[in-house]
């Protein structure tokens, strides 16, 4: 049987994929193609915001990858969750919609990336963006990615979070999009009345209405095909059969940080030794790809405290049935908007050129347990919450390998935490910084008592030793295929086209030169929409 033929094959339909069939096929002639090895998207626990408990551990919807044992974390496996489902890990995430600091991008340019510095990507996050006010109402201008401001749905204990940042010297924001993103505040996130709007709400459904648009769920991309350096299609496994589809335009990897340089690496772009290791035949030797691996760590602590929290609610049925009416009847309370409720991008001390610690304050505090279903997040019974910092921009790189030349083999994620001596630092700063907040009369009023290992006994060294047994990924891994100039140093260049070849483009979190400073959602979404405009004007010769 003849190949399917497309203009464009889209690997991928996460964050940045569900963008790209949308923009690809926008002016109505274009056909698209986009395979995703998930299925869909519509289950209660993926559109109702609380349910990211619920699929943080759920197999159909997550990939649910772990890292190599870390020596910067005490030999520990980390937990890798990543989304298998229409939308990626837009579908799974906790909807904090953050675009990331000015000098982040600033950074990307200043490393050879022309056109991706603050100025250039602030108007394309103005377009795609559509801000919710606090009643509900969406901006009448903008685009189809709805950020809710849910300042009615905070829980009342936000209030001595910002009464405690304030003591301790910490500046207040309104907005962390808006023009002072620094300081102390409550985080917007992508729902749009009450439910999660994933990328596949905002870009992808309206795509698939057009009529251009192919999805195909269930297919896991095994290999690019090419032709000499030219890629001209894909071939992929659904439901037991293999299959070739071809692109007349471009192929575009947008199989996420994990993913994507697995593809290349399996299709035979990646490092010499690696691809010779699993005797996959090279079109590319390209050291690169898989090689720039960085993440975020966050490190949390717990603490019982004086008065209700989420936990008094979601812990008993009672609880659960009463929220759980509030929600269906009315699509708000708790259920209806993330955990991460406050936080802030804040500086932990006064020599940083920007902020550089992200805080998290949620109002509720778990223990995992193991059940016939898998791993639950159940709820203490007692009130609780956390407070949890993030160092906005870590300098470890890790990589990505594959394990095999089996696709459907998980890659082998090696993140490198705490390899770079300045990440170390940064981890004692961040816990220098809660033992800060925890110390000011707003905190000392909520905290009941800490739960063990308590900060407020241990000393420097004791503190980077915590870290290193606790913290975990905070879910951002990028910079996998590094966009930049040179093709010595990075895999795609500020086209996001891969140095090299021709009529193949990697465009998702994978592209990052550096770690943005919050979640990675938003810039995702960004780096989409710029890469799309280059592989159209590409096409438009
Ligand atoms: C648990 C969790 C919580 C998070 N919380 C937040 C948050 O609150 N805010 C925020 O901004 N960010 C958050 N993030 C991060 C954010 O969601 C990601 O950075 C972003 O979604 C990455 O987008 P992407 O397009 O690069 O990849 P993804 O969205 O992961 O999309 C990749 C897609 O490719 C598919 N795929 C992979 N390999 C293949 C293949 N071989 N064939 C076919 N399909 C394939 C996958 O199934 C997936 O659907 C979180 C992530 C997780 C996992």
């Amino acid at each position: 049987m003849a190949a399917q033929e497309y203009d464009y094959i889209v690997v991928g339909a996460g964050s940045a994929g569900c963008v790209l069939a949308d923009q690809l096929s926008a002016d109505g002639r274009a056909t698209v193609l986009v395979l995703e090895a998930g299925g869909h998207d519509r289950r209660l626990w993926i559109n109702m915001p609380i349910g990211y408990g619920k699929t943080f551990y759920d197999e159909r919807v997550n990939w649910k990858f772990e890292a190599q044992p870390d020596p910067g974390l005490m030999d520990r496996r980390i937990y890798f969750p990543r989304g298998k489902v229409v939308g990626g890990s837009s579908s799974i995430n906790a909807m904090v919609y953050c675009r990331g600091l000015p000098g982040d991008f600033d950074d990307w340019a200043a490393a050879g990336n022309r056109g991706w510095g603050w100025s250039d990507v602030a108007p394309v996050y103005d377009r795609f963006e559509r801000r919710v006010d606090a009643d509900g109402t969406p901006a009448a201008e903008g685009g189809p990615l709805f950020v809710s401001d849910v300042r009615r749905q905070l829980h009342p204990m936000a209030r001595h979070f910002f009464a405690a940042a304030t003591q301790a010297g910490l500046p207040l924001t309104e907005d962390f999009n808006g023009p002072a993103p620094e300081g102390v505040g409550r985080y917007h996130i992508n729902t749009r009345r009450g439910m999660r709007w994933s990328a596949a709400d905002a870009f992808l459904r309206p795509a698939l209405r057009r009529g251009q648009v192919t999805l195909a769920t269930g297919a896991l991309a095994e290999r690019i095909v090419f032709e000499g350096r030219k890629a001209v299609g894909v071939s992929y496994r659904q439901g037991g059969t293999r299959h070739t589809a071809r692109a007349r335009a471009a192929v575009v990897l947008s199989a996420g940080a994990i993913q994507s340089p697995q593809l290349l690496q399996l299709s035979g772009v990646g490092p010499g030794a690696l691809l010779q290791r699993h005797g996959i035949a090279p079109v590319l030797v390209q050291e690169h790809v898989g090689a720039g691996l960085q993440d975020h760590l966050a490190m949390s602590y717990y603490y019982k405290a004086t008065e209700p929290t989420l936990n008094n609610v979601l812990s008993s049925l009672w609880g659960k049935l009463r929220v759980g009416v509030q929600y269906v009847t009315t699509l708000g309370g708790p259920l209806s908007i993330s955990v991460n409720q406050c936080g802030g991008f804040v500086r932990s001390h006064p020599d940083a050129p920007q902020a550089d610690m992200q805080l998290y304050c949620n109002p509720i505090t778990y223990t995992l347990a193991a059940s016939k279903t898998g791993t639950q997040i159940v709820p203490d019974r007692f009130a609780g919450f956390i407070l949890c910092f993030q160092p906005c921009r870590p300098l470890s790189r890790g990589q990505v390998e594959i394990a095999g030349p089996d696709a459907a083999r998980a890659p082998i994620i090696t993140p490198g935490y705490l390899s770079h001596p300045e990440d170390v630092a940064q981890a004692l700063r961040g816990a220098q910084l809660i033992r800060r907040l925890e110390n000011t009369e707003a905190m000392r009023g909520l905290i009941r008592a800490p739960i063990a290992p308590r900060l407020d006994t241990m000393d420097d060294a004791a503190m980077v030793e915590d870290f290193r047994n606790r913290a975990s990924t905070c879910y951002h891994p990028v910079g996998s295929c590094t966009m930049g100039p040179d093709a010595a140093t990075s895999v795609v260049d500020a086209e996001l086209k891969v140095h090299g070849l021709e009529h193949l483009y990697v465009v998702d979190a994978s592209v990052f030169p550096n770690v943005t400073s919050g979640n990675t959602h938003a810039p995702t979404t960004m780096v989409a929409h710029k890469g799309a405009q280059a592989i159209l004007a590409a096409a438009r010769g």
